[in-house]
């Protein structure tokens, strides 16, 4: 199938409070420029400089999501125009998020990354840590950055009841840090669930979904 024909099949199986992020990592341009010319707007990339290369050559109408692991030293690159920071996964980053969003002038959407998932090899702090994080007063002067909600990434596995555990801590940290927000935040995102799990990610509560190789088939990473 086409890569227009998957898009318009996934669309059709969301319900329409949630949001399908494209992710794009790894694919040529005209690969993004099929979806974006089948309605696709929002798009995820993992690396910060390829975001930027192309977010130089698309139409300026495009949201950019940053689903990867951020070093603070390259915030600078994307902060005049990421829409959304997915793996947000500790203070220090956030301080630099408000510190390079003020330079343009902006209000950076930021979600806390949570480790849900068994293995070491994936990124995110502990649920109290993101609840220390919702707490503290130093989130509330960061003026220029907003966490709008979680992410997180369940076990690469084949154990459906493993994957639901996770999801269902996800679901369960967001409503905990819901509970307990403060200024500069209003959570409602949950970004969960891949090309593998993502109609049971939504079962789960999720309402963003990143999709990458069901929609522009598997990567090749050489
Ligand atoms: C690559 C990636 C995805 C998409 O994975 P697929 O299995 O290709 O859908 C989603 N989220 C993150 C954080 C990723 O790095």
């Amino acid at each position: 199938m086409s890569i227009q024909q998957n898009i318009q099949h996934i669309k059709s199986q969301l319900p329409e409070h949630v949001t399908l992020v494209a992710v794009s990592k790894t694919k040529p341009v005209s690969d993004l420029m099929e979806a974006y010319n089948a309605g696709q707007r929002s798009f995820g990339e993992n690396k910060i400089q390829e975001m930027v290369e192309k977010h130089e050559v698309m139409p300026k109408d495009i949201e950019w999501h940053m689903i990867g692991h951020v070093q603070r030293n390259k915030v600078k690159y994307m902060a005049s125009f990421v829409n959304l920071i997915h793996g947000v996964d500790n203070i220090k980053l956030l301080k630099e998020i408000d510190k390079q969003a003020k330079k343009h002038d902006r209000i950076i959407d930021c979600l806390l990354q949570i480790k849900i998932a068994s293995e070491d090899s994936k990124f995110g702090m502990s649920s109290s840590d993101a609840l220390e994080i919702i707490q503290s007063n130093s989130l509330s002067e960061l003026k220029n950055i907003k966490v709008t909600g979680v992410m997180g990434m369940a076990t690469f596995t084949n154990n459906k009841s493993q994957i639901e555990r996770e999801f269902q801590f996800l679901k369960s940290t967001f409503d905990d840090l819901k509970a307990t927000q403060s200024k500069n935040c209003t959570l409602e995102i949950i970004s969960m669930g891949m090309s593998s799990d993502y109609l049971l990610a939504i079962e789960f509560g999720s309402n963003m979904v990143r999709v990458g190789s069901s929609i522009f088939g598997s990567r090749n990473y050489n």
